[in-house]
């Protein structure tokens, strides 16, 4: 059978590796985006096709379509990004998930909602199962985000309990691959930047805390996994290998250009210091594990900021 699926956020770095899924399978999409951090680039393969539809809109406002799967992805994900105007990134999590779950209600469609490992905020266990119940600052650089995203969670599972619409949920933890920004400022993109221009690579604090590491297109499968289902989670996805900061610094350098230097720098406020899932969950439930090595997904992706950091419009959003 065809679904309509709209996918919010298309234009962003999973959503548009997303929306190839999607459209590879034959269905229609709808891709719905601000352009606040997503591009045109990397969904203009899709531009013309008559399964393909590219809907400027933002998700703090109603809108009103017929779709069947409803995958809200909209939502800046880099905290250099969501702290640009963290007003607005908190009114994006919530305003943003109850116009699309109200959506869902209406047209009776399916919503998986992209929330964060950084629900678990700054965690007192290590590694995080779904069971535990986080350690979030309310009033840090971050909390926009972390507590947008919990109330967003919450959102889902009040729709579900209210009006019976069918949510999932995905605890997304680190994921990187090919169409990162190159300002972007998370991690990976930050020292593949800066290898590739020569440039130092820059720790935060001593580089000694740790991020697990999922590569995109392992995460959009557990995604679809996790949509079609039947298990509403929420649900950890991502690569249970975890690095410390300067693990990951040494892999880059090493694959890039091993006489650059290392300059350390403060760590940002609330910066969790260790990060790993628990994927039991997703393993029993959706048979899902993540096949993708650090060091592959490395590598596929320093290809693709190479080819773009040599036409230099392509790297700039
Ligand atoms: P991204 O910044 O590349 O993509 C977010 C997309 O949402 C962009 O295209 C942006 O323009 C769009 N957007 C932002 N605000 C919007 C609004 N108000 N209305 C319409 N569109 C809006 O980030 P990403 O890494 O692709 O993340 C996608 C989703 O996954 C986000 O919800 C994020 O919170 C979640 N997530 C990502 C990660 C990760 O490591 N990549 C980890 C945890 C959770
Ligand atoms: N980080 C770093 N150098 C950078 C960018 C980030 O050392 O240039 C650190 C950051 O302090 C954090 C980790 O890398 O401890 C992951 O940061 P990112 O912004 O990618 O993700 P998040 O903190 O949201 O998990």
């Amino acid at each position: 059978m065809t679904l309509r699926h709209l996918v919010t956020g298309g234009a962003g770095f999973v959503g548009s590796h997303l929306v190839d899924r999607l459209m590879h399978k034959g269905d229609e999409v709808l891709c719905l985006d601000n352009y606040f951090t997503g591009r045109k680039d990397n969904i203009r393969h899709w531009i013309g096709h008559p399964n393909f539809e590219l809907i400027r809109h933002d998700v703090t406002e109603p809108i009103k379509l017929e779709v069947d799967r409803i995958w809200h992805l909209a939502c800046p994900a880099s905290p250099v990004h969501y702290q640009f105007n963290p007003i607005k990134t908190a009114k994006t999590s919530f305003l943003g998930t109850y116009n699309m779950l109200g959506l869902a209600r209406r047209v009776g469609a399916r919503l998986l909602m992209a929330s964060t490992s950084e629900v678990y905020g700054d965690p007192e266990i290590h590694p995080q199962p779904e069971s535990y119940r986080g350690s979030v600052s309310t009033i840090g650089i971050r909390s926009c985000y972390d507590e947008g995203k919990r109330i967003a969670e919450t959102l889902c599972f009040d729709y579900r309990r209210m009006h019976g619409v069918e949510v999932r949920v995905a605890r997304i933890f680190n994921t990187y691959g090919p169409r990162m920004l190159a300002n972007d400022g998370r991690v990976v993109s930050n020292f593949i930047v800066q290898a590739l221009s020569g440039q130092p690579l820059t720790l935060y604090g001593e580089g000694t805390q740790t991020r697990s590491f999922c590569y995109v297109d392992d995460l959009v499968e557990g995604f679809l996994r996790l949509m079609e289902g039947g298990h509403t989670g929420p649900m950890n996805l991502g690569n249970p290998g975890e690095f410390t900061i300067k693990q990951l610094a040494e892999l880059v350098r090493e694959r890039i250009n091993p006489a650059l230097d290392f300059v350390f720098k403060p760590l940002p406020q609330d910066d969790p210091l260790q990060r790993q899932p628990v994927i039991e969950l997703a393993c029993s439930e959706l048979g899902w594990t993540p096949s993708v090595q650090l060091a592959d997904g490395l590598d596929r992706t320093i290809a693709d900021f190479r080819q773009r950091h040599e036409t230099p419009q392509g790297v700039n959003p």
